[in-house]
């Protein structure tokens, strides 16, 4: 008998049809004689629904207040689990995040987990019943206030319990088969992956595959949680992402033994390009203009520094930033412009992040030509690049950001004669 958490995300309880197939999947795996913990998300784009919401009614609203708004999508979606678990004669019982000892820290919106003391989820499984917690939010150890944990969070909430409970798996229950070469809305002829490493798997998640959330790859990898992801609409079996690099690869006879290359293109449309231009070109400005976007607390990607169109002395200053922290970042530039003494700022959300992950390409110095080669083939200007030892990536135009990842999948030989099945969710 082992500990299950399962995961189920937005697109797999997105009506009552959904709940109960679910409810069903939970007593299914209890029949097979498993303890089940289950973690849920908000049905179908509550999350998105609600803040278009408070859209309507602000546009600064109190950080304390979106979460707790944001935070009762969750509870909707565990109330109604519970109650589709006991009408089909089984025992369940589901409790918030506060309530499952999910306890954070008090940054709204992007809380962090501080500590995990699942009491009533343990007793709730020795009582033989399905604990059934809210994904994506926690309490605040010093403020008691409710906090979420960021777009996608539930994943995080899965892998944190199932490491607190000492879980043998954790499975990631989604609207597609696995993790894939692409994403599958996009490349209908993207593979399923049937092994992933952690190295690789947070690569991709960071470079925008959203079907796992970054911290939860972290994590997972931090605590040695074994990740299956797969759909709840099959019963196909998924992608396994092993927890770390040192955890050996059991190899099938016959299997070759160097894994292949590359493992996928991700894409990203969630982030912004600044570009502050007419900086003066002398020791210490790019320190200074990195201080203030610091200060502005904003996750800076990409970086790139050009000869300025302003004229000699000067240089451009470019970087990408999420889309959400732009405004914040924008007003803290402005403040700082006259004492930095730069000439301008220009902001464009109208662009697009591709990038190419695979722990092979660093002991294989054809990969960038043929890259570039692809998307110069395909008519897609590069505007930015950076790279890792195991990624590369760039920016171009937000809509030429789908011809690209085609081009690049295509390009290393990822297409695969079979259409993959994306079973729900809208892709929003
Ligand atoms: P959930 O609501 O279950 O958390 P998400 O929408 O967060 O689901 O994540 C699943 C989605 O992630 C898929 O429907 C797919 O469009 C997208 N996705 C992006 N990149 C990939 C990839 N490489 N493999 C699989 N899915 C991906
Ligand atoms: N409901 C939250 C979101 O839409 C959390 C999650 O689904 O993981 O981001
Ligand atoms: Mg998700």
């Amino acid at each position: 008998m082992s500990l299950i958490v399962q995961k189920f995300g937005g697109s797999s309880v997105s009506d009552a049809d959904g709940i109960k197939r679910v409810a069903r999947r939970i007593m299914d795996t209890r029949a097979q004689g498993h303890d089940v913990v289950v973690v849920v998300s908000a049905m179908g784009d509550t999350t998105d629904d609600l803040l278009d919401l408070a859209g309507q009614l602000t546009d600064d609203a109190p950080a304390r207040e979106m979460d707790m708004l944001l935070s009762s999508g969750e509870r909707i979606s565990m109330a109604l689990l519970a109650m589709a678990i006991d009408a089909a004669g089984g025992k369940a019982v589901s409790f918030t995040g506060s309530q499952a000892g999910m306890v954070t820290d008090a940054v709204h919106g992007k809380a962090r987990i501080i500590e995990v003391s699942p009491d009533r989820v343990r007793k709730a499984i020795e009582r033989q019943h399905v604990a059934i917690v809210a994904g994506f939010q926690g309490m605040s150890k010093d403020s008691h206030n409710i906090t979420t944990m960021g777009r996608g969070g539930s994943d995080t909430t899965a892998v944190a319990l199932a490491a607190a409970l000492d879980a043998d798996v954790c499975e990631i229950y989604t609207d597609v088969d696995g993790v894939y070469t692409a994403d599958p809305r996009i490349v209908s002829s993207a593979q399923k992956i049937d092994k992933i490493s952690s190295e690789e798997m947070l690569e991709m998640a960071a470079s925008g595959a959203k079907v796992l959330h970054l911290r939860c790859v972290e994590y997972a990898r931090r605590f040695g949680v074994p990740l299956h992801v797969r759909s709840s609409f099959s019963t196909n079996e998924g992608t396994w992402v092993l927890p770390s690099p040192d955890d050996k690869i059991k190899i099938q006879e016959g299997e070759p033994l160097e894994q292949p290359i590359i493992s996928g293109v991700a894409h990203d449309r969630s982030e912004a390009k600044v570009t502050v231009v007419g900086v003066p070109d002398i020791p210490g400005k790019a320190a200074e203009i990195f201080g203030v976007i610091a200060g502005a607390n904003s996750n800076i990607d990409m970086i790139v520094q050009n000869v300025s169109t302003a004229g000699r002395g000067k240089t451009d200053i470019s970087f990408t930033l999420p889309i959400v922290e732009g405004k914040d970042a924008l007003a803290a530039l402005h403040e700082a412009q006259e004492r930095i003494g730069f000439e301008g700022v220009e902001y464009n959300e109208k662009i697009g992040k591709l990038s190419l992950i695979g722990a092979g390409m660093r002991s294989n110095p054809g990969v960038s030509f043929r890259f570039f080669e692809a998307l110069s083939a395909a008519g897609v200007n590069v505007d930015m690049i950076s790279t890792s030892e195991i990624r590369i990536s760039i920016v171009t135009d937000a809509d030429k950001l789908d011809t690209a990842v085609k081009a690049v999948h295509t390009a290393f030989n990822l297409d695969s004669d079979d259409a993959a099945t994306v079973y729900g969710g809208t892709g929003r």
